[in-house]
């Protein structure tokens, strides 16, 4: 494999014990645990002036930060995606600054392909000739994309409610696409049985492969870099599985320790009020999550019932002095349209869900007048066009 020089091996966050990548390929071979890619940080030796010297053209200009070169990476120059100032958004809140990171500018329209291609390019390197996962939607689309341009066959299992836009784009990037008849968790279930009769299939599934949280990182360090190397108050992060809430919490932590950064940005993790177990559990003071027994919102990306990361989730809101809170569709949907009459940003339904949950933190007072607050918008508004026209519609305006 063409590993960084940092990079010295997987560490499984349950038993602790450290894993070659050439070897242990998703969950820890010992314990089950997810297993998290490890770094030498004294070896790395960078500043601040190191970075800004970079042209800011792909997350992969943080490769000493990441597991493999960025030569060798399965890339389409995913991530440097914009930071937007939302001034109207801050007033209304009553802070400082609201800035939102705009994911829709990736790939395929999603943060997903920041997961992707390092997934995708493990994959490649460890000699798969598949890849396969289950998906909400964006996940499939975006894995379809990375597979076709590795020239890997993808198998993707999409519950039926899935978005047009993603189950078509799965057929056009020549993805094998299984629709399964109810939600994620159906979904799930159908892939873990394809796989048992499939040795040869390599999964790209949220942490079951150690790569997905890692791409995710990217967003923090470019966002910091974006606000020239100061740290947000807070970041707002629409949570299904918490996959990038997770990566982002573990890049903070690693700027700081790197010398870069002096302190870490609240994490906060906005869910939909039909399907909030991470919420439920922060509020309960528990380290781990309860399943969500009757799943039900427009949202499917966080409609994620049984977060198997839970732990890790809790765990960074807490190490963060953040927070969580769940809103309504309702006042998700509203968030999505207020956003895009009056900044123009396009956010996409389940994304908005951290514009609805900041508004209600700050009526809430959990942040200062002169704060700044990142939202992070996940994923490009015209991947759920529909779902934001009915709800204007049914508005009668
Ligand atoms: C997958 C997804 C999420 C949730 O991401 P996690 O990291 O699993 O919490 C949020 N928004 C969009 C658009 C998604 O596709
Ligand atoms: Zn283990």
């Amino acid at each position: 494999m063409e590993t960084t020089d940092a990079f010295v091996g997987l560490e499984c966050v349950d038993c602790g014990t450290r894993f070659d990548p050439e070897e242990a390929t998703h969950r820890c071979p010992d314990c089950d645990g997810i297993l998290d890619p490890q770094y030498d940080y004294d070896a790395i030796d960078l500043s601040r002036e190191d970075f800004e010297a970079r042209r800011f053209d792909s997350m992969w200009r943080y490769e000493e930060l990441l597991p493999f070169t960025r030569e060798s990476a399965v890339s389409m120059d995913e991530g440097a995606t914009a930071l937007v100032e939302a001034p109207k958004l801050a007033d209304e809140m009553g802070v400082g600054r609201v800035l939102i990171k705009d994911e829709g500018r990736n790939p395929t329209g999603t943060f997903k392909d920041r997961g992707q291609t390092v997934a995708v390019t493990a994959a490649s390197q460890h000699g798969a000739s598949d890849v396969a996962l289950a998906s909400a939607g964006n996940a499939g689309q975006s894995a379809a994309a990375y597979a076709a341009r590795a020239g890997l066959d993808a198998h993707v299992f999409l519950p039926s409610r899935s978005g047009f836009t993603q189950k078509a784009m799965v057929n056009v990037h020549g993805g094998d696409m299984k629709v399964v008849e109810g939600r994620i968790g159906d979904a799930g279930a159908a892939f873990e049985d394809a796989l048992a009769e499939h040795d040869d299939w390599y999964p790209v599934q949220t942490f079951v492969t150690p790569y997905r949280h890692e791409g995710k990182k990217t967003m923090l360090y470019e966002t910091i870099e974006q606000m020239d190397w100061e740290v947000p108050d807070a970041v707002v992060y629409p949570t299904g599985g918490g996959v990038g809430l997770v990566g982002m919490h573990k890049a903070a932590k690693e700027l700081r320790d790197l010398g870069l950064t002096d302190d870490l940005p609240a994490m906060y993790a906005a869910q939909a009020e039909g399907c909030a177990p991470i919420v439920r559990a922060f509020e309960e003071g528990r380290d781990v999550h309860e399943p969500w027994q009757q799943p039900d919102t427009i949202c499917g990306g966080i409609e994620i019932p049984d977060p198997g990361a839970s732990p890790l989730i809790l765990e960074a809101l807490r190490e963060s002095d953040g927070g969580a809170v769940a809103t309504s569709d309702q006042d998700i949907l509203d968030a999505a349209i207020t956003v895009a009459q009056n900044e123009g940003v396009e956010m996409g339904a389940t994304c908005s869900a951290a514009a609805s949950g900041a508004w209600e933190l700050s009526q809430r007072g959990e942040f200062d007048e002169d704060d700044t607050v990142v939202l992070l918008n996940t994923g490009h508004g015209s991947k759920d066009d529909d779902v934001l026209r009915s709800h204007l519609m049914s508005k009668g305006i």
